[in-house]
């Protein structure tokens, strides 16, 4: 399986050549770092004898949307506990849960309290009286084996690159990012969301330390989207014939674009972006923008 690697540009010449690696075409409902971390546990799910997964996220999920799928074409019955208990009446209306429920998917609502307790032996064994024996997959997708496929993004020919940057949600793509890059290499990651928890959940799966995390582009918190990053995305993808994601790629190339400005890379360097994919929750945004009367995201390039 080959990824190109696009050559972008943005609006102003810039003294560093940048190159965006299309993760998001490697499926086209099964996103970019969704189907590699999904890959490994689902070849586990078989080895295991299993015939369900049963996962965690939120309203506009990719994770949950990728395994709704994967688990479709798997022949797997998939759950998935889906934060937030007011969306149970709405959720017909939300785009992503309603192609998790076209996939077969089970959807569980529970309220934020409940939701945070995802990790506990008590909830997990409540779940499994309710819904039968389940391959658990953690909120994200993340685990090792998802780490071990996100390592395969790279390939020999990624070695000239001198910075690699990537989105953080739960921090195991980066993770296996990290683990593949070679020591000449430097990881930047560009956290989706507030806090800094995530450097810890890092070194958990994370085998070196050429790696960085770059915040101050979350745009106020994840899922959170104003007009210029609005406006951002779409002179992005007029120019480059690309959509970018609002929650994940689309802040982490904003911020790289932003770093550019500020001379952070030195010249001449060779930097690689990761597009993670995620172009599936651009519709649900779209709704809510609409909903504050603010401009939407281009979906034609
Ligand atoms: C889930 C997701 C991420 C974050 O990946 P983590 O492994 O959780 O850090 C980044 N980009 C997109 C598009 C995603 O869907």
């Amino acid at each position: 399986m080959t990824i190109r690697n696009q050559q972008i540009f943005f609006e102003t010449d810039t003294s560093v050549s940048v190159f965006l690696k299309r993760e998001d075409e490697i499926h086209p409902f099964i996103s970019g770092n969704k189907f590699r971390k999904l890959k490994y546990n689902l070849l586990q799910v078989d080895a295991d004898g299993q015939d369900t997964i049963l996962t965690f996220g939120g309203a506009f999920s990719n994770h949950i949307a990728a395994t709704a799928f994967a688990g479709k074409e798997a022949g797997l019955k998939t759950i998935g506990i889906i934060r937030g208990e007011e969306l149970e009446h709405t959720s017909d209306e939300n785009p992503t849960l309603r192609f998790a429920t076209s996939c077969g998917m089970k959807l569980h609502f529970v309220t934020r309290d409940i939701y945070r307790q995802k990790q506990e032996v008590s909830f997990l064994d409540n779940l499994k009286k309710k819904f039968g024996d389940f391959y658990l997959l953690p909120e994200g997708g993340t685990n090792a084996l998802a780490v071990k496929g996100c390592a395969e993004m790279l390939n020999q020919a990624d070695s000239h690159f001198d910075f690699i940057c990537c989105a953080v949600g739960t921090g195991g793509t980066i993770s296996g990012i990290i683990n593949s890059a070679l020591p000449h290499q430097k990881i930047l990651g560009f956290p989706a969301l507030k806090g800094d928890f995530l450097k810890d959940e890092i070194r958990i799966f994370a085998t070196n330390e050429n790696w960085d995390l770059i915040g101050g582009y979350h745009f106020g918190g994840y899922g959170k989207v104003d007009e210029t990053l609005v406006s951002f995305l779409n002179g992005f993808s007029q120019k480059n014939k690309v959509l970018l994601d609002p929650i994940y790629t689309g802040k982490m190339v904003f911020g790289v674009r932003d770093m550019i400005q500020n001379g952070y890379f030195p010249e001449g360097s060779k930097i690689l972006l990761i597009h993670t994919g995620g172009l599936q929750g651009i519709e649900g945004m779209n709704i809510s923008l609409q909903h504050r009367k603010l401009p939407i995201i281009n979906t034609h390039v």
